[in-house]
Order: C-alpha cells, then structure tokens, then sequence
C-alpha cells in the first residue's frame, strides 16, 4: 500500500512537474483542456482493476455488476446530451473510435471522402499511412485557395465523381461550422454513408453553440478529452439499430478487448457535467476567446508583418494563425511563445510551402484557459501577447512579455489545494 512516490519517486517527480508545467504556463493547444477533480478521481480509482470484456448485462466475465452501473450512466448521459438513439463508449481512444466507426460503415477496399490531412483533416481520415488509408481506398477534399473554408458545391462535384461509400465531415484544424444538411444531401446523391467526427468541437454542440451533427449523420464520432473536457478516449453515437449493432461488434470483439472501466466512469462524470449551465458558460467563454484572439491576430499591426488568420476569422474554438508572410514559421513562432510560458502547436495551413515539421502557421485554441476561468478581459490581454510576440518576433520584450503570462497563471489557478497529480 505504499504511495507513488515511495514506490517511483522519480514517476512520482514526472506528474509534480508537469502539475506545475499545466499550472504556470498558458495552455492553448486547442485539442487540450484540463479535465476536472472529479474525473480525475474516476480515472485513477480501482475501476482500472475490473475487466469486463462485452457490454452492459452481457459481459464475458462476473463481478462487472458496479461497472454495469458506471457503462449504463455513460451511455445514457451521452445520449441524452447529443439525441442520440445509440452510444458506445468504449473506445480508449478518438482513433480508435474512427477505426471502429469505418468497419462498421464499410469493408476493406471501400471507398472514402474526407478533409486532406494538409488541409485540416485528421489522420484517421484516410491518411496514407494510418490504418485509414491503407486499408480503404481514399479521396480528399481541400478548402478554397482563397476562401480558406470547403466549397459544397465543388464538394458535391467531386463526390459524383468518386463514387465514396463514405463521407467524412469533421477536423482537427478548420476555424469554420460545416454545413451537415449539405452533406447529408451530398451523401443521399451518391449513396454513400455520412460519418461525421466531431471529437473537436463536440463541447460546443453539447453547449448548443454549434448545430449538432446527429439529425444528419449515420454515424458521429468523437473524442471526449477536447472540448468536452473529459478523460482521454473516444465515443461512437448512431440513431440506427442495426448500425449500433455493427458498431457495437466493430468495437468489441472487433477491435478492443477489455474496456477501461476507469475511463468509462471518467466519461459519465464529464457527460454529466457537460449538461450543466457551468459548462455552457464555459463554453460561451470558449468561443468568445476565440473570437477575440482571430480579431486582434486580424489588426493592422500584426498584418503588416505578415500575420494573418486563415479564413478572417473563427466560428469556433480555434483561430488558425498563418504565417506565409512572417518572417517567423511555424516552429520559431510555436518557440517563441512557448519561451514566454504560452502553450501552442505549429501547423501546416493549406497550400504551405514548408515542410510538416517546420509549417507556415500555428493552431491556437481556448478550452483550456476557459476551463480555468478566462473570459473577454483575460482572453484581451493573451490576445494582446501574443499578438506582440508574434508582430515583433526577435525583437521581442521577452521578459515583460513572460511577466504578464505568469500574472495570469497567477490569477487563475488550477486544481486548487491539490499537491499531487
Ligand atoms: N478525430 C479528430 C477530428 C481529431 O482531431 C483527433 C485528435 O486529434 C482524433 C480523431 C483522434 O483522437 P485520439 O488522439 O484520441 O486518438
């Protein structure tokens, strides 16, 4: 029975160090949040010692009558906070869900439509060297050169033209809403299935600030640890019987053995707090920061030294910074701000010139600093930051700079009174 740090003093180290990392420093990766007390606890309690392979009432081992409770409470909060007529909520992991969701739609050799991964799709969307493009045939789709943003009618072309068994709408980088009755028209055309991921801005549909894909897809997927706030691990909704089924089977045995009941229990503490008014106003703060931030990054000073935001501006949780025209790339300006305690991911912008390890923009997001308290005033004064690193680069007053980033850290502290985790 002894603790972690007489156990691993040096695991133990790792955690208390990265405790101080998430509570010092400003985090704006936008597919990062911090997930609440209360799902920490699910997670790290002696639910992770329970296998319980199969589903709710029809498990393949005994004892599973508590973590039935703890499946059935997930499964039923995330129907009622998306209106869907099925749930699974197995899936360990975003693209473990996709991996499942695609076998249940389609067979190896089947085709897919989806967002190019240089475009602001997701690798499980048909990438070359994940399991999505190797085992299916796949088409992608891309923005407009000039818009930034996905022309439905070019969609629509392209669809009749490829004949896809499925398509994909869903991104782990586009600043925009998509428009899922257009797709679904689209996929009715061609016959093809539509699979919608939302692991994104998932919080924002479940707050009712972004339409809700479920009256439109045959399938939606998601991750639950974005947004959503949740533990890390994914989720697959359908208002279809016989495609909950193949899901089901997709998932287990198809794909994954013993479900993580620790995380399962995780997600019904974060399904239930995403239907409270708390969450809502978060995710008010959310967008709100976003907007904030893609306006002043818009402001001539910062376009003068060739910083741009792609498509004008953000409907959503995240502004996509574009660098072509900077003296900076997308690795300097990630260092730069990283080197003044502010937390980004450089990304590739549509078209780039430079290679995937370096870039031409950067992918900044709002959950986390929301999910800490930030709201218009706090979201000015980090939108003002980073607007002076990046419009200033080497020049930068880095010292100043980081003084203001630690003041409010300082403001806004997370996971009050715990000393570890
Ligand atoms: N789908 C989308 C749209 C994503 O952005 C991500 C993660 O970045 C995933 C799926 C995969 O989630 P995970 O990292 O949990 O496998």
């Amino acid at each position: 029975n002894q603790s972690l740090a007489d156990v691993d003093p040096e695991i133990a180290a790792v955690i208390a160090d990265e405790l101080g990392r998430q509570r010092n420093t400003l985090e704006m990766i936008a597919s990062e949040n911090f997930a609440p007390r209360s799902v920490l606890e699910a997670q790290g309690s002696v639910l992770t010692n329970k296998y319980a392979e199969g589903y709710p009432g029809r498990r393949y081992y005994g004892g599973c009558e508590y973590v039935d409770v703890a499946e059935n409470l997930a499964i039923e909060r995330v129907k009622a906070l998306f209106g869907a007529k099925f749930a699974n909520v197995q899936p360990h992991s975003g693209a473990s869900a996709n991996a499942a969701a695609l076998s249940a739609m389609i067979k190896p050799g089947d085709k897919m439509l989806g967002l190019s991964l240089a475009h602001g799709g997701h690798l499980t969307h048909g990438m070359k060297l994940n399991f999505s493009g190797k085992l299916y045939e796949v088409a992608a789709y891309e923005v407009e050169p000039d818009t930034f943003r996905i022309d439905m009618d070019k969609l629509r072309e392209q669809a009749r033209a490829e004949r896809p068994q499925v398509i994909v709408a869903g991104w782990s980088a586009y600043p925009r809403q998509l428009d899922f009755a257009a797709f679904r028209s689209i996929a009715d055309e061609v016959g093809a299935l539509l699979w919608v991921d939302m692991a994104h801005f998932a919080g924002l549909v479940a707050a009712g600030l972004h339409p809700n894909p479920m009256p439109f897809a045959d399938v939606v997927t998601s991750t639950v640890h974005k947004t959503l706030a949740g533990p890390r691990s994914g989720i697959i909704l359908s208002n279809d019987a016989d495609m909950a089924k193949r899901i089901n089977s997709n998932v287990f045995p198809g794909q994954q053995g013993g479900p993580l009941m620790h995380a399962i229990a995780g997600k019904a503490v974060a399904f239930r707090i995403a239907g409270s008014e708390e969450f809502k106003d978060r995710q008010r703060r959310t967008l709100g920061g976003a907007r904030i931030l893609a306006e002043r990054l818009t402001a001539a000073d910062v376009v003068d030294r060739g910083v741009s935001v792609l498509s004008g501006g953000t409907d959503v949780h995240l502004v996509l910074v574009d660098l072509r025209n900077s003296e900076l790339d997308g690795q300097q300006a990630e260092d730069l701000l990283h080197s003044i305690g502010i937390t980004v991911n450089r990304n590739s912008v549509p078209f780039d010139p430079r290679p995937p390890m370096v870039t031409s923009g950067l992918r900044i997001g709002t959950p986390a600093l929301a999910t800490r308290g930030f709201g218009d005033e706090e979201f000015t004064e980090v939108a003002e930051i980073i607007a002076a690193a990046l419009r200033d680069g080497a020049a930068s007053d880095l010292e100043a700079l980081r003084a203001r980033v630690e003041r409010l850290a300082a403001d806004f502290p997370l996971y009050p009174g715990l000393e570890q985790w």
